[in-house]
């Protein structure tokens, strides 16, 4: 495959609502209310056109990433890709050239490869990432901030599975043990975004509440980078006969954290594909993971519904068996917003992949246009 012009573009559509990861050390990190990122276009030399997001965050608050320093790095690599032969996804990355880190950056352009790749081979994107489920069942992540009574809304909503984000806080705490007592079969999860101290005795204290609550599972509690301190958690869990199941999200970034992980009893690792660096590497880690024991499921970066489609296409895997992090459309994104055609529609708790070649949601080119703030184009001649 050949990519003769790369579009890229700073876009900044706006959320319905600022989405609070939850603060750590009294710092607030907040996406939004405009979603800052990169939407990345190439056409082949056969024609096919490519989509892709890279979706960083504007801080990099959730990983070493950000979307500023995304951009920049764009313009001294993006035009490396252009006007050159390359046979697969990981010759993309390579051809970007010699990047430590920056799996968002990365998965951007292997997203594109396969994206153009099902296409050019006239087959669904599902199907290139060895999809086999057209029905994926979805879940919603309700921010940190909103009320039970919000939180009620969304559940009758018809989803099976209710994420709710929290932090170190007994408040926090009892706003969830409250709906665990009120719908005590709902697929009920938190998640923590690091932002719990292993080295605190009341953070420590509040997992540990967490953990007898029945949940779904806890995600990344403790910091991006410890794979330790989750493990010798979930141990203790195990120990103490405590039902609390570990999910990790921030902490796995390569197939050998998986590794680490999988050896350690975390029992649930969430699948995103730009913090793996794309899609061929999260097809790996679902196979690896699959093939030892341990669940998984799609999550997300708040992307638009093009990108989304994506992470759907992998969640097809039969080796995703928990339900993902897809909410539809609608959810995130303010009307004329998310640059898409036709929204992806959620089906009570499920949505269905079409079965058409390619990623099967069209972008909306005057909303693109719309929520462009920078544009540069990398041509073959
Ligand atoms: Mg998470």
């Amino acid at each position: 495959m050949r990519i003769e012009t790369l579009e890229a573009r700073l876009i900044k559509p706006t959320l319905v609502k600022a989405f609070p990861l939850g603060e750590v050390k009294g710092h607030p990190r907040i996406v939004g209310p405009q979603r800052d990122m990169i939407a990345l276009q190439a056409e082949s030399t056969n024609g096919y056109r490519g989509w892709a997001t890279i979706d960083t965050l504007p801080f990099p608050f959730y990983n070493p990433e950000s979307t500023f320093e995304a951009w920049e790095l764009l313009q001294r690599v993006g035009r490396n890709v252009v006007g050159v032969d390359m046979g697969d996804a990981e010759e993309i990355v390579d051809r970007l050239g010699p990047i430590v880190g920056h799996n968002i950056f990365k998965a951007g352009f292997a997203n594109l490869f396969f994206d153009i790749d099902a296409q050019a081979k006239d087959v669904p994107l599902y199907r290139l990432v060895g999809g086999m489920n057209r029905t994926v069942e979805v879940g919603i992540s309700i921010p940190k901030s909103a009320s039970p009574e919000e939180i009620e809304r969304q559940i009758a909503q018809g989803f099976r599975r209710i994420k709710i984000k929290v932090g170190p806080s007994y408040d926090d705490f009892k706003k969830v043990a409250q709906i665990r007592q009120t719908y005590p079969l709902l697929l009920l999860m938190v998640d923590a975004n690091s932002s719990f101290d292993h080295n605190n005795g009341d953070h420590m204290n509040i997992l540990k509440a967490f953990g007898e609550l029945n949940l779904l599972m806890i995600e990344q509690p403790l910091a991006h980078d410890d794979i330790r301190h989750h493990v010798k958690l979930q141990q203790m869990f195990y120990r103490n006969q405590i039902p609390g199941r570990i999910c990790l999200d921030e902490s796995i970034e390569t197939i050998d954290h998986m590794d680490q992980a999988i050896k350690g009893g975390i029992p649930i690792i969430n699948i995103k594909i730009a913090r793996v660096g794309g899609l061929p590497i999260a097809k790996r880690m679902i196979e690896m993971a699959e093939s030892e024991g341990v669940a998984t499921w799609v999550g997300g970066m708040l992307e638009p519904t093009p990108s989304k489609a994506h992470s759907l296409a992998i969640a097809t895997h039969p080796g995703v068996n928990l339900p993902s992090d897809i909410s539809g459309t609608a959810a995130y994104f303010k009307e004329g917003q998310d640059p898409v055609v036709e929204p992806m529609v959620r089906d009570g708790g499920y949505i269905h992949v079409k079965d058409v070649p390619g990623r099967g949601w069209d972008v909306d080119k005057n909303i693109l246009q719309n929520i462009t703030k920078s544009f540069i184009v990398f041509k073959s001649k």
